[in-house]
């Protein structure tokens, strides 16, 4: 086991009803001036936003919202964010929605705590972050982890490039989680979920680090927990027991838990990460579309550890390594099937692509082949590059 520092400092209030703790919370955090960050109408819609709103009215709390953000949310609209809050005299950012709200709130508070610092900085990795303002979370969708992780990803929209940042700021103060919230996603939004939970999972899981055995289980645990549940959720919306449990795995995914003394490798999500920016296309989609052919390629790396991933999460017996390692990955990729998840780029919907754009993307990916993705085994613009080939059906 590795070294680490486990500090997860977001307090986490579930249950049903409990966004009606939100005024609550930010009055606890000290905070007057709250800049309200949503998305693009489904909490609106819900009421859920003017339910807000009312409760911070109540307790004498002035509120600016700033609405519109997109999925794989815009370096655009976070920069006006900043300058909005700045203005507004911002004490605490207010994310109602999922990770792309969230994300942005992050960027949003960033920005507004080191004034005169373009936030692109940050994520170009030009500049640390210092400071933050305390952000806030009612999340409605399980899905980034982003309600109590410390990253946050962000897109310039003019260059298509997709940056996710990672410091301790970007840890929430508190994450208000009912999953009641979530009886209004779209199916496939819930699919993107699940992957997506999963895959925070599985990119800490496959690691070269060994003999981490309490981690391991955690990390076994949750998948096996979205596996059982995702189905059901997916069948119906409003079954309290399934969007409960996936809404607590989504949170606990990208904690840090379930990687803790581990080296996290994240090349599936950085693949995936090329695939958004460029094409605009759902992250979990995006993970979905290049995990089966990343394991196949990385396979051979450590056969033992797929097939470990194998016989606990999937219960498959075959006693060969080589063998159960292979069933896994076919276990998965027909999962992602069974949730209407896309496995290559033709079912993404973005077409088979010319060779030219896969090297871009990979040469992207790996910063002109200056930067090594994932740590399992690390992928260079060649091996990205063969990795979008395989994908390219
Ligand atoms: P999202 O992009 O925040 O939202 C996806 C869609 O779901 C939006 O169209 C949104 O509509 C809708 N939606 C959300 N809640 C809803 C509800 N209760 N009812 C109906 N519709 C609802 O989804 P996400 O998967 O949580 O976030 C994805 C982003 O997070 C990506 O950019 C990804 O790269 C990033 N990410 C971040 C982290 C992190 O740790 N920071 C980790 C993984 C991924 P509205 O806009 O109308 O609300
Ligand atoms: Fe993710």
């Amino acid at each position: 086991m590795q070294a680490f520092v486990y500090h997860i400092p977001t307090r986490v209030i579930f249950g049903k009803g409990t966004e009606a703790q939100t005024a609550e919370q930010v009055k606890q955090a000290g905070a007057k001036r709250v800049f309200l960050v949503y998305g693009g109408g489904s909490a609106k819609r819900s009421g859920l936003l003017d339910r807000i709103q009312a409760d911070l009215a109540r307790e004498g709390i002035a509120c600016m919202t700033l609405g519109g953000v997109q999925a794989n949310p815009r370096l655009g609209l976070a920069r006006q964010g900043v300058q909005q809050a700045i203005e507004f005299g911002a004490d605490l950012i207010l994310a109602v929605g999922g990770g792309s709200v969230i994300d942005t709130a992050k960027a949003i508070a960033h920005g507004a705590a080191c004034p005169g610092t373009d936030i692109w900085e940050f994520w170009l990795g030009r500049q640390k972050v210092t400071a933050s303002l305390p952000v806030g979370v009612v999340l409605t969708i399980s899905a980034a982890g982003s309600e109590t992780s410390d990253s946050a990803v962000l897109t310039d929209e003019v260059t298509g490039t997709k940056r996710g940042l990672s410091t301790p700021f970007n840890r929430p103060l508190f994450a208000i989680l009912d999953p009641e919230l979530t009886y209004t996603l779209p199916r496939y939004q819930i699919a993107c979920g699940i992957v997506d939970i999963m895959m925070h999972t599985m990119d800490r899981y496959f690691t070269p680090t060994k003999g981490n055995q309490l981690t391991d289980a955690f990390a076994e645990a949750l998948l096996r927990t979205v596996i059982a549940n995702g189905p059901a959720a997916l069948e119906n919306s409003r079954d309290y027991q399934a969007m409960s449990e996936l809404m607590w795995c989504g949170s606990v995914s990208h904690n840090g838990l379930t990687g803790l003394g581990a080296a996290i490798d994240f090349a599936p999500h950085k693949l995936g990460h090329e695939l958004s920016g460029r094409f605009d296309v759902a992250h979990g989609a995006s993970l979905s579309t290049v995990w089966g052919h990343w394991a196949r390629y990385c396979l051979h790396q450590d056969p033992a550890r797929f097939a470990q991933f194998g016989r606990q999460v999937w219960g498959v017996t075959e006693p060969d390594d080589q063998s159960a390692a292979e069933q896994a990955i076919q276990c998965t990729v027909d999962f992602f099937h069974s949730l209407g998840m896309p496995t290559c780029f033709s079912e993404l919907g973005v077409g088979v692509q010319p060779e030219e754009v896969l090297y871009q993307m990979a040469d992207k990916a790996t910063r002109g082949d200056t930067f090594l993705l994932g740590s399992f085994l690390p992928l260079n613009r060649e091996k990205a590059l063969e990795i979008y080939r395989l994908a390219n059906c």
